[in-house]
C-alpha cells in the first residue's frame, strides 16, 4: 500500500513543492511565513508559564510550548508536573489565547494530554515507539513528530506514517531537533542536520520545524541556528524560554538553552524581516 505522508502517492502532491497547511485555531503551519512555538523546556508553576508564555506572545510567537511530561536522563531529576501540568498550559492559554503543544510519552496519557493539550508532541526518545503512535494517531490532534537522534529521514517518514495509517490524519509535523555524531562537546550538545529540511520537503508535503534549542543545546548559537533552519526552508521553530529574571541555576530541565524573551523578540523579528510577515487573517485551510 502507498504511503500516506509521501508527495509520491497523492496525484495533488506528486508533482509540486508546496506544505499541505496545518490548521490549529488561528494559526496555520505551511500556510504563509514560518510559525514560532516557543516556551519553557518544563511547566515548572503556574506563575513560570504564565510569565513565559505573556513573553511569547508579546514577542509575536504563534504558539506555546511545555512540557508536562518530561522523559529526563536520569528517573532521579525533575519529571514534569505531569497533570497538573496540562491544567497549567490550559489556564494559560485561557490568559493568552496561544495554543499549546506538549509532549505525550505513554500510551496511558494519550487521551488525557489530547483533552488539554492543541497538538500532541512525540518526543526524540519516542519517535520509534508504534504503540504511541498508533494512540496518537487515533487522538484526532495534530502531532510534532520529533526525529530520533538516531533515525534516518526513511525511518522518520515510517514513524510519521504509523500516525496517518491509524485515522488518516495528516495534520503531521515533522520537527528536526538535532542528531548524535562523534561530534559533542562544549560546542555541540547534538548536530542540527538541516539537510534534511529540503529532503523532507521533497519526500512529503507534511511541513518542517527546526528545534534549534536541543539541536545546540546552547542558548547562544540559538538565533543564528534558527534562522538557519528558516532559511534552509522550515516550516517554523520551536524554542525554548527562560524568564528575564530567572537564574538558569534554578531552571528544572535544561537550563542552559532557553533564550530570554528579549532575545526572542528580537529573533523574532528577524525571521518576520527575512522570512516574510505573517498574515493575522491566515488563509483557511
Ligand atoms: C522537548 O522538546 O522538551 C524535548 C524533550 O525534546 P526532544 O524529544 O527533542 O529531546
Ligand atoms: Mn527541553
Amino acid at each position: 500500500m502507498g504511503m500516506k505522508v509521501l508527495r509520491e502517492s497523492w496525484p495533488e502532491w506528486k508533482d509540486n513543492t508546496g506544505v499541505r497547511p496545518i490548521r490549529i485555531g488561528q494559526v496555520s503551519v505551511g500556510a504563509g511565513p514560518p510559525i514560532i512555538i516557543a516556551g519553557p523546556c518544563a511547566v515548572e508553576s503556574f506563575d513560570q508559564t504564565l510569565e513565559i508564555a505573556e513573553a511569547v506572545r508579546d514577542a509575536g510567537g504563534d504558539m506555546l510550548r511545555g512540557g508536562a511530561f518530561k522523559p529526563r536522563m536520569s528517573p532521579y531529576t525533575f519529571q514534569g508536573l505531569g497533570e497538573k501540568g496540562l491544567e497549567i498550559l490550559a489556564k494559560v492559554r485561557d490568559r493568552t489565547g496561544l495554543p499549546i503543544v506538549t509532549e505525550v510519552m505513554d500510551t496511558r496519557y494519550v487521551e488525557t494530554v489530547a483533552q488539554y493539550a492543541d497538538v500532541l508532541q512525540v518526543g526524540s526518545r519516542n519517535m520509534q515507539n508504534p504503540p504511541l503512535l498508533i494512540e496518537v494517531g487515533k487522538a484526532g490532534k495534530p502531532v510534532l513528530l520529533k526525529r530520533g537522534w538516531a533515525a534516518t529521514v526513511e525511518e522518520w517518514l515510517h514513524a510519521a506514517e504509523y500516525v496517518a495509517a491509524q485515522e488518516g490524519n495528516l495534520d503531521i509535523m515533522l520537527c528536526e531537533r538535532g542528531i548524535r555524531t562523534f561530534a559533542r562537546d562544549e560546542y555541540s550538545r547534538n548536530i542540527l542536520d538541516l539537510n534534511v529540511v529540503p529532503a523532507l520537503h521533497k519526500r512529503t508535503f507534511l511541513p518542517v520545524i527546526v528545534d534549534p534549542s536541543h539541536g545546540t543545546g546552547d542558548a547562544d548559537f540559538v538565533p543564528p541556528l534558527g534562522l538557519a533552519g528558516l532559511a534552509a526552508g522550515a516550516d517554523g521553530l520551536i524554542i525554548e524560554v527562560i524568564a528575564e529574571g530567572t537564574e538558569r541555576g534554578d531552571v528544572k530541565c535544561d537550563a542552559y538553552q532557553g533564550i530570554r524573551p528579549s532575545v526572542l523578540r528580537k529573533l523574532i523579528a528577524d525571521c518576520r524581516q527575512h522570512f516574510g510577515q505573517r498574515k493575522t487573517d491566515a488563509a483557511p485551510v
